[in-house]
């Protein structure tokens, strides 16, 4: 049972294949019959996401757990269940949740699981689309930003697995949508596959601020929060009245050993600006919801999913870290095995 293995704790700065190795260990590839409620799950594709980058560190008081030094780390998945002592799933069963970076997996208590219903779409979208990153979008536009049609809406971290479908989910409500990404390619994207109606390299504004002014002459009602840091500075002082920001994440912050200050917070006490942060999780209820919609968009052509695929184990702790280089273009996922 190939995995990949945490050597140890890494508390700043990027993430360095070293810290993560490939080992073999055994496994039966049977659940043992004293374990009860257990499947064994044969991992097809793994999903690289940007808060795992928290579970390497040596957390306290965190809403996650860290990796154990020594143990195969995990992560979001989809697997296919080779044996089962768990009444609600049986061989053959596929499923997309909570799984181990190896080739095989026994989860003895199934909490973070779905079972994939529809598989007449790319198995592969459950580790984004259909999965953790697609219920992000979801809950995270619909539910937090309060959008409404003909606002003004920025994105950041636009193309990647998140932001994708956050601006397409915008346009489709009739939303002006603009992005920022890091290269040339993910601009392209934002435009040209996507269908924002504008985008920029954040890479290459010296001036953020000007940059937002630019694109959002009247400013900007929802901001769609990925990044933090500078670009979150930006984006307050960009704000329109009554307008929303959703804190999905800061991932210019996760690598920092000290925290960026933020110098601009007062905008919203004038602005009469909404932040929230919010955790996919506590949405995960409107997951059935979410598929009746998103399903039939996808079939029709509606929604469009870029993803990037690492092909092997091998490749897994370096298509993790390119998360916080900017190496992935959409979502990244590490394919294990097609079947
Ligand atoms: P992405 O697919 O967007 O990949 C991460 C991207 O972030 C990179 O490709 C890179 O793109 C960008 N990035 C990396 N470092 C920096 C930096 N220093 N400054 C600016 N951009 C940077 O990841 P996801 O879509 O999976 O996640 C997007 C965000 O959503 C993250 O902040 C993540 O933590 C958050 N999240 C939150 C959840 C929640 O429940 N609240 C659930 C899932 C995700 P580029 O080339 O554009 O720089």
């Amino acid at each position: 049972n190939k995995q990949v293995v945490l050597k140890n704790h890494v508390s700043a700065g990027l993430p360095k294949e070293s810290d993560m190795e490939i080992k073999e260990s055994s496994i039966q590839l049977k659940v043992p019959e004293a374990t009860k409620d257990a499947i064994l799950v044969k991992n097809l594709y793994l999903s690289c996401d940007p808060y795992m980058r928290n579970r390497m560190k040596k957390l306290e008081g965190s809403y996650v757990a860290s990796f154990q030094i020594g143990s195969p780390i995990s992560g979001y998945g989809v697997a296919k269940v080779v044996d089962s002592t768990h009444p609600g799933y049986k061989k053959g069963d596929l499923v997309w949740g909570m799984t181990g970076w190896e080739e095989y997996t026994l989860i003895t208590a199934p909490e973070v699981l779905f079972k994939i219903q529809h598989t007449d779409v790319p198995l592969t979208y459950y580790t984004g689309l259909l999965g953790m990153a697609g219920m992000t979008a979801y809950a995270g536009f619909y539910e937090v930003c309060s959008p409404k049609k003909g606002e003004y809406v920025y994105v950041s971290a636009a193309s990647g697995a998140v932001g994708q479908l956050v601006g397409q989910f915008a346009k489709l409500l009739g939303c002006y949508v603009v992005g920022s990404a890091g290269s040339k390619e993910k601009i392209d994207l934002l435009k040209n596959k996507f269908g924002f109606d504008a985008a920029f390299n954040y890479k290459e504004e010296p001036d953020l601020d000007a940059a937002l002014k630019r694109c959002f002459p009247e400013g900007i009602d929802i901001y769609f929060e990925n990044v933090g840091g500078k670009m979150l500075d930006a984006v307050l002082a960009n704000m329109r009245v009554h307008g929303r920001i959703a804190a999905c994440g800061m991932i210019s912050q996760y690598n920092n050993e000290q925290l960026d200050a933020v110098h601009n917070l007062m905008y919203i006490v004038p602005k009469r600006v909404r932040m929230q942060g919010f955790i996919v999780s506590d949405f995960y209820h409107l997951y059935p919801k979410y598929l009746e919609t998103i399903i039939p968009h996808i079939k029709e052509g509606k929604i469009t999913y870029v993803e990037d695929k690492a092909e092997g184990l091998e490749n897994a702790p370096a298509a993790l870290i390119g998360l916080f280089t900017g190496r992935n273009v959409g979502k990244q996922l590490v394919v294990v095995s097609h079947d």
